[in-house]
């Protein structure tokens, strides 16, 4: 597994006992989303509910790692120092093929040629030694 670079000192995520299962996909270089086992809806984010039918039997399972751009947005001013370097960059939602939407950055897309509905696949990037972060690239 590759190191994150030293100088990391963007926020950084901390998994819950919920959401660690998508943490660790992610590690995996996989997408893993929970489903509901009873109205079989995918949900995200992670929680111990279902939120369509309130039951609490979830599992987790693989998802394809490719979507479409829902909405983007190009950010050119860093509302944090940290990601100074980084504008402009863009931040999306993407909806998956199973039909949840997750926000994200795009990256290997240059600003102005990101479109919505715009087909992407997942980028996995280590940023520490258990930390993976999701982001999309097109696909
Ligand atoms: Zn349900």
């Amino acid at each position: 597994m590759s190191e994150a670079p030293p100088e990391y000192r963007k926020p950084i995520p901390a998994p819950s006992a919920v959401s660690r299962p998508f943490w660790e996909g992610l590690r995996a270089r996989e997408v893993r989303l929970p489903r509901c086992l009873e109205c079989r809806r995918y949900v995200f984010y992670p929680r111990r509910l279902c939120p369509f039918c309130l039951c609490e039997r979830l599992e987790w399972v693989r998802a394809s790692g490719r979507g479409t751009v829902y909405s983007y947005t190009v950010v050119r001013r860093a509302m944090n120092p940290a990601f100074q370097e980084d504008v402009p960059y863009l931040f999306a939602i993407v909806e998956l093929e199973e039909g949840v939407r997750v926000t994200a950055n795009i990256v290997r897309c240059r600003p102005e040629d990101a479109r919505v509905d715009m087909p992407v696949k997942a980028s996995y990037h280590d940023i520490t030694a258990e930390i993976t972060l999701l982001k999309f690239q097109p696909a």
